[in-house]
């Protein structure tokens, strides 16, 4: 048996696995930390797995084993290795997530299994036929150690949670442990309490915002099982868990499982792997799954399972459209407005909900509803305000920015990309006696937390909320009776082939924030597209046939999951400097990638911190192939120069 080690300090170029021998006298095992001999030094390093043969003739031997107990286990080990060779990350940066922090010199010694299970005070329901049914799927699947996936689509108020609850639950029974991820943990705080409730002490909750000594603490009880069910976002992936048996992945279609530092990760991916290594079983549970997963679970590599009925069979709020051609209001419609009045009348609250996404700004014609899209992508063309062009940000294509609408020849043209701002005064130039509550990135940096918006409201301290993307999630309120979407077409036109996705999945969850207690809610979506499909498909909250439409779209434009992507992004202080070197790259890569490449082409933010960042799109079938032939042209034309390129695969 020969020792794999990853160096501690490794470089660029020895971010590899060495293979040394190990001495009769140690018994190393994966996770200790090793000296060994390298070169002509004593170097550090990690222990990461066993093989049978060596790579090289002549092996060293490890020196000695640092320190009694590993660091972590095998499984965590596997999930590094997999990670930093599918999102082409260095071994080394990916190790340092499953890395207790540093200063965590002293370990416990291990202590014995609680019995699990332990109900306290959240009470187990008796479920329903149709849950009753998911759960004993899920269930055989854990007892056969079978590492499959599920896709649990099933409404909000469905009962999802209910079965993560009760799965977990039998899990613990085995002995063994589960992991719950969710996209933002202030943004769930419903489910953490659930679990907390049910399971008291051995839930552990992990996430970015606790200090390192709470980390420290929460990996210590997770290591030496204490705590077996592990709630939180994407980074308790990495957990110390031990013999996992259940792996839940809530929300699954959120881009925050998406990590934007490398190693450039989805943790819905990461999860698949780590169960794999487990034999453990996979649940991911939505409303509004991903197009990809959907299509998986479609084509028979995820089981699918449906809840498709509300758990007190409480209707989902009605969901009007407003015709903003019609309209020519400028942000409140006259609809909204006496929506607005009527709600504010009878004392109840109102969500207005603006998608601002900052950077993106468009063109869209007032009289048909036009935007100009790339005539080669099919995404929106964005408004490049200082050059005063429009351009593709897939493909570079760019024109100048007509002022007359390609379609109806009008001229009522406006741009698009709203702020909070302006519908704050709106709002208060109409209703002068509503107190007002703005809750965006820019009001939660200066005034605290989402809690303290999220309290406020909640007590009744404001009529209107005025918010982005975040009134979206877990907001519950039992006196919001109305949700106006101010556009829904700022999501429907990001330059992104995700736009309709994005935005079904974003009025469908913002419609699930109206009327979920006694009160009836309504919900009002203003549009200039209202024959789009993934408005029409969110009136009536039907994802079947949103996802038959855009299925047959993205496998007519071969985008996922009918191909896979790899984004490359350039970005260099010198303007032409950064793009030439992109140029010579892309003329590489199409001399070696079987597939299509798009750009160089200007990245929708042009300028970040005083560089220049041009990206690559290649779009392929043999994701194996293109990740090898990518880092080949990237190591051929990119060793001596000073721009940094990041290989971003599947981007999102
Ligand atoms: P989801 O996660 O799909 O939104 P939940 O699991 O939160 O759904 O269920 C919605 C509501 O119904 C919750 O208040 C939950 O406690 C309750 N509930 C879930 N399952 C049952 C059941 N079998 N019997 C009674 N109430 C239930
Ligand atoms: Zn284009």
């Amino acid at each position: 048996m020969f020792a794999e080690v990853v160096l501690a300090k490794a470089s660029k170029f020895t971010d590899k696995i060495y293979h040394y021998s190990i001495p009769a006298e140690l018994q190393p095992q994966v996770g200790h930390k090793v000296l060994v001999p390298f070169g002509k030094r004593k170097e550090e390093g990690y222990v990461v797995g066993f093989v049978e043969k060596a790579d090289v003739p002549d092996v060293k031997e490890i020196y000695e084993i640092i320190g009694e107990q590993p660091l972590f286990n095998e499984k965590q080990a596997g999930l590094v290795k997999w990670m930093a060779e599918y999102y082409c990350a260095f071994l080394g940066t990916a190790l340092k997530l499953i890395l207790p922090s540093p200063a965590n010199t002293k370990t416990l010694p291990p202590l014995p299994k609680g019995e699990g299970g332990n109900v306290k005070g959240e009470r187990v329901r008796v479920l329903t036929p149709d849950q009753q049914k998911v759960l004993e799927k899920i269930t055989k699947a854990i007892e056969t150690k079978q590492s499959e996936v599920f896709l649990l689509h099933g409404i909000t108020g469905s009962g999802k949670t209910e079965v993560y609850l009760q799965a977990a639950a039998k899990v613990l029974g085995m002995g063994r442990s589960a992991l719950i991820l969710v996209p933002e943990i202030s943004l769930a705080p419903q489910i953490v309490e659930r679990f907390k409730d049910r399971f008291g002490d051995i839930v552990a909750v992990l996430h970015s915002d606790l200090t390192l000594k709470q980390r420290r603490e929460a990996g210590q009880r997770i290591k030496n099982g204490e705590a077996r069910i592990v709630v939180g976002t994407r980074l308790s992936i990495f957990a110390p868990i031990d013999n996992l048996g259940l792996i839940v992945v809530d929300e699954e279609f959120e881009t925050t499982y998406k990590s934007e530092q490398s190693p450039r990760y989805h943790a819905r991916e990461a999860a698949i792997q780590l169960a794999k290594l487990h034999h453990a079983v996979v649940v991911l549970g939505t409303a509004t799954p991903s197009i990809e997963s959907y299509y998986k679970a479609k084509t028979g590599e995820y089981q699918l399972l449906v809840l498709p009925e509300r758990i007190d069979n409480r209707p989902l709020p009605p969901v009007e459209i407003v015709d903003m051609r019609q309209d020519k209001s400028y942000l409140l419609s006259a609809k909204l407005r006496e929506e607005l009045y009527d709600t504010l009348s009878k004392g109840e609250q109102a969500i207005l909900f603006i998608n601002r996404l900052g950077y993106f700004t468009f063109l869209i014609c007032q009289d048909c509803g036009q935007t100009i899209q790339c005539p080669r992508c099919a995404v929106s063309l964005n408004y490049d305000t200082s050059k005063k062009l429009l351009r593709c940000t897939h493909c570079g294509f760019s024109c100048e920015a007509k002022i007359i609408c390609s379609n109806c020849r009008g001229s009522n043209i406006k741009f698009i990309g709203t702020g909070t701002q302006r519908i704050e005064k709106e709002t208060a130039d109409v209703f002068p006696q509503a107190k007002i509550l703005r809750w965006d990135r820019d009001a939660t940096a200066k005034r605290g937390s989402h809690d303290v918006f999220f309290a406020a409201f909640a007590e009744g301290k404001a009529n209107v909320l005025i918010g982005t993307q975040m009134v979206t999630k877990g907001l519950d309120v039992a006196n919001v009776t109305l949700i106006g979407v101010i556009s829904a077409d700022t999501a429907l036109k990001i330059p992104d082939f995700r736009a309709a996705e994005r935005t079904f999945q974003l009025l469908t969850q913002v419609a699930g924030r109206a009327g979920r207690h006694h009160l009836p809610g309504k919900v009002i979506i203003q549009t200039y597209d209202p024959a789009n499909y993934a408005i029409k498909a969110a009136v009536t909250q039907n994802y079947e046939a949103f996802y038959e439409k855009e299925i047959q779209e993205r496998r007519e434009l071969g985008y996922p999951p009918f191909s896979k992507l790899i984004n490359l992004i350039l970005s260099g202080k010198d303007d032409s400097d950064t793009f030439k070197i992109a140029s010579d790259l892309k003329g590489v890569l199409s001399r070696n990638v079987q597939g299509q490449i798009l750009g160089p082409a200007p990245a929708a933010v042009a300028k970040v911190r005083g560089k220049w960042r041009y990206h690559i799109l290649l779009k392929g079938q043999d994701i194996d192939e293109m990740r090898r032939k990518t880092l080949e042209a990237v190591e051929k034309v990119f060793s001596p120069r000073e721009v940094k390129i990041v290989v971003d695969i599947d981007p999102i």
